[in-house]
């Protein structure tokens, strides 16, 4: 495959599907950095966001980001970290305080027959986990409302609902043929040159990406289900305790665990109560449903009076299924479409780390991004996006969904051993927090920079680069780079 030798002079033109947290900093990511770096009049990109929803906000209530995520913010742009640390909960708190992630505390009556220090009683302490830069959250929608200030109106389409896209034939370089369409449910169409899919679990873009009849395509059920709701603080503290009701607790016990996060300043607490379906099915087309308030106490019977009068609480339960994404065999497809954020690698919630996964990928792209010349460039931008993000992503699902069974008491090894418990939790964000983002973006590029050189679509580890270190941000197993670029 040759490339171009001609490349167009036009700037290229970028299509970013869905405005949560992934469409949103990545938007954020590439304006704010072409407005310091590039002279206006010169630029390399022009990006429209199309969010399906009337405008950027989202249902829900806590999101917790870790260093990593935060680190990467700043990587990405100072405002953009300025932007979360003005939603943070926990301002009020030093540094130290900040640091506290949960304080994970048996939830049941009797802990049962554990082996080790075994037999817990409601309430102990089983872990005070800490991480070691700051740990905080913020109100989801208040986040996305500051994120979205950072993006020029004009380059934002609310409203605008993907339902399918096409990648079209032609160079693309003189007349702008090529690249691809974008199909929207109001019946309009948009031509890009390229289209990050940011678009969520339920993503059109990523089946477009692997293909219909892709087994990775549809998220699958895993098993867990959670019920979420609001408390005020006054009767947080009436259960909880004073201090308790201001720190995140989790509750563990056995085939569910109930976490309680102080949110608005102080002045709420969130609640989320999960438990594990006995039969491991999901078959409503919906994922969030209404249920009764006796069916959601009735789950819980089991746990200690604190948890049950905390759940007792929650007016209006509603249930949410727990979905995520087998792993995607790639994130890219020849230069012209990239998933990012949950599109890419919906997990569970259980690390409390997807956002900032998706911070990670926007930090990430949008610097390959900035290097890229022409819209030639784009493959091996893409390509080394995949590279660099892809293992340390689909490691996250999979580590999420064993966490989730070792709060509930159901993994092989953990079991409700509070010795056993208390090292794997100690110790499971290590790979999420402290990997070094720095590095990271410096492994990414110098990929980039090898793929760019290269007009081979078969690709091995970019000379002077250790393959290992590619990878070195949380990698389980290097990704082997051996094979198409897409
Ligand atoms: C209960 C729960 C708790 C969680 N807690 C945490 C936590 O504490 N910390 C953490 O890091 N993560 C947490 N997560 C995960 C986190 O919410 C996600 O990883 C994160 O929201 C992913 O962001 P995203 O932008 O990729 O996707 P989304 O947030 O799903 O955003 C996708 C956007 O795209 C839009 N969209 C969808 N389809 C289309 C379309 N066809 N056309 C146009 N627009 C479209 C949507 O309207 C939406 O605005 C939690 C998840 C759950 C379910």
């Amino acid at each position: 495959m040759t490339q171009d030798p001609t490349p167009s002079t036009q700037p290229i033109s970028l299509a970013i599907i869905g405005g949560g947290i992934a469409g949103l900093t990545l938007a954020a990511g590439l304006h704010l950095n072409s407005i310091s770096k590039s002279d206006p009049r010169n630029k390399k990109f022009v990006f429209t966001l199309y969010e399906a929803r009337p405008y950027f906000t989202e249902i829900g209530a806590g999101i917790g980001l870790g260093p990593n995520a935060q680190r990467a913010m700043h990587l990405l742009h100072p405002d953009i970290l300025a932007a979360y640390k003005s939603c943070e909960t926990r301002d009020q708190l030093s540094v130290e305080e900040r640091a506290r992630f949960f304080c994970f505390r048996v939830g049941v009556d009797d802990l049962g027959a554990g082996k080790g220090e075994g037999k817990g009683k409601a309430g102990d302490l089983i872990a005070d986990v800490r991480s070691g830069g700051e740990s905080s959250v913020v109100h989801r929608a208040k986040f996305l409302g500051e994120l979205s200030r950072l993006v020029p109106v004009e380059m934002t389409r609310c409203g605008k609902r993907c339902v399918d896209v096409e990648v079209l034939e032609g160079s693309g370089v003189e007349d702008r043929e090529g690249g691809v369409l974008v199909k929207f449910a109001d019946g309009t169409e948009a031509r890009h040159d390229a289209v990050v899919g940011c678009d969520g679990v339920r993503s059109v873009i990523r089946r477009a990406v692997l293909g219909e009849g892709d087994e990775a395509v549809e998220p699958v059920f895993s098993g867990k289900c959670c019920y979420r709701g609001i408390v005020g603080m006054e009767k947080a503290r009436v259960i909880l305790g004073e201090e308790m009701a201001m720190e995140s607790q989790m509750y563990l016990g056995k085939g569910g665990h109930v976490l309680t996060t102080p949110m608005n300043q102080g002045q709420a607490v969130n609640v989320v109560a999960y438990h594990t379906k006995e039969d491991g099915k999901w078959e409503d087309e919906t994922w969030i449903k209404s249920v009764t308030k006796q069916e959601m106490v009735a789950r819980f019977a089991g746990f200690s009076q604190t948890v049950r009068d905390l759940i007792g609480v929650i007016e209006k339960p509603d249930l949410w299924a727990m979905f995520d994404h087998p792993p995607a065999k790639t994130y890219h497809q020849q230069g012209q479409l990239c998933l990012l954020g949950d599109s890419a690698h919906a997990s569970t919630p259980h690390h409390g780390a997807a956002a900032g996964m998706a911070v990670e990928d926007a930090l990430v792209l949008s610097k390959l991004l900035g290097s890229v010349e022409c819209k030639e460039q784009l493959r091996g931008a893409f390509a080394a996006y995949d590279a660099a993000r892809r293992p340390r992503s689909q490691r996250l699902v999979t580590s999420s969904r064993r966490t989730g069974r070792v709060y509930d008491f159901e993994d092989e090894v953990v079991g409700d051993d509070m010795l056993a418990l208390r090292e794997y939790l100690e110790h499971a964000w290590d790979w999420i927090w402290y990997a070094d983002m720095d590095k990271h973006l410096e492994e990414a590029m110098l990929v980039c920079d090898s793929l760019k050189e290269s007009s081979q679509p078969q690709v091995s580890a970019p000379k002077g680069l250790d393959r290992d270190l590619c990878f070195s941000a949380g990698a389980q197993e290097p990704l082997r780079l051996i094979g198409s670029v897409g």
